[in-house]
């Protein structure tokens, strides 16, 4: 299929999926009532709600109240095209499991932004991410298995760091990411992901520590960004495992 195609496709989704960051987490219906200014209330009008292209042609704001609109939802947009389009050039296919595979990265953004929103993911949607990666390759038995393994594993840890530092480490909805992450891309890749996703938290932790800003970072946002560029590059990582581990 065209890259094209699969860009538009991308957008669109995009698109929804501002309305699934917007909605889900105030327990709106994402079906109606159908998208209206937060301001002026009017209902955005087609025309007025294409992908990125309305935002621009708005120059960012409601067509008729002016209220300005974020640029956050034309860049959301932008990137699920984005990460639509890097899917398939990595998966070679839009099938059944392209559809699974986008489903559940598309899903694990929704819970980035909704993390930085709230610093707490809803289950509806973490559950939602972890049933796509079920499915994302033929292999569901080992898919399920390498879940379970990736949160099983998790919560041990997150048992004794608890226990050793007395307070609640690790909240239950990065477990059930973690077990998104071993469903996608497998458990010694997933601890890798893990590692990196460590990795790009300390430049930005170390940063709000040196400003004595609140130090609560959200995770989610590293974990599937790290899960990600694993997945995208797994052979990869694959030869780094080897090389540290055989
Ligand atoms: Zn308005």
């Amino acid at each position: 299929m065209d890259i094209f195609f699969i860009f538009l496709f991308g957008l669109a989704i995009g698109s929804f999926l501002n309305v699934v960051i917007y909605r889900v987490p105030l327990g709106k219906s994402l079906i109606t009532p159908p998208s209206s200014c937060p301001k002026c209330n009017t209902k955005i009008k087609p025309i007025h709600n294409i992908p990125v292209i309305s935002w621009i042609l708005l120059k960012g704001r409601c067509a008729s109240c002016g209220k300005k609109i974020s640029i956050r939802y034309p860049l959301i947009e932008l990137l699920t095209g984005i990460i639509a389009v890097l899917i398939y050039i990595k998966l070679g296919n839009f099938d059944i499991f392209y559809l699974f595979t986008f489903g559940a990265f598309a899903t694990l953004l929704a819970l980035c932004m909704i993390d930085f929103d709230y610093k707490a993911v809803p289950d509806s949607l973490n559950l939602l991410a972890l049933t796509f990666a079920f499915f994302h390759s033929p292999e569901v038995l080992e898919n399920f298995k390498n879940a379970l393994l990736m949160m099983g594993g998790m919560s041990l840890v997150r048992y004794y760091v608890s226990y050793f530092l007395k307070r609640e480490a690790m909240g239950e909805g990065d477990i059930i990411v973690g077990g998104t992450m071993g469903a996608l891309v497998g458990i010694k890749l997933a601890v890798l992901s893990l590692f990196i996703a460590a990795l790009l938290a300390i430049i930005p932790s170390l940063y709000f520590r040196l400003q004595k800003k609140e130090p609560e970072l959200p995770f989610i946002p590293f974990l599937a960004l790290g899960t990600f560029i694993v997945w995208y590059f797994d052979s990869y990582f694959e030869e780094i495992w080897r090389i540290i581990y055989e």
